[in-house]
């Protein structure tokens, strides 16, 4: 199975660049620092800026593999009527 996974930038609700430091303490409420801007807020606050972009990444995995789950099935099942003549599968 291919790599299905997606990566978000998140980006500065002020300026929309992607480029942060991540100040310690990790976690939902660490002080992310906008490096275009300077703009600090918290990673949760980010994220819920960004959650469209998130969501879309998401839903972007979810079809993906729906897709790959179909090939996979339909190979599965070609390959079980290989073979027959009475059946054809396209
Ligand atoms: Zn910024």
């Amino acid at each position: 199975m291919k790599d299905i996974r997606r990566q978000v930038s998140l980006q500065c609700p002020t300026c929309g660049k992607t480029d942060f430091q991540f100040d310690e303490p990790e976690g939902p409420s660490g002080i992310v620092t906008c490096a275009s801007c300077g703009r600090q807020l918290r990673r949760d606050e980010l994220e819920s800026y960004n959650s469209e972009l998130i969501e879309a990444a998401k839903k972007e995995v979810v079809s993906e593999a729906k897709k790959e789950l179909e090939q996979m099935m339909h190979r599965t099942l070609r390959d079980a009527f290989r073979g027959n003549k009475f059946i054809k599968i396209r």
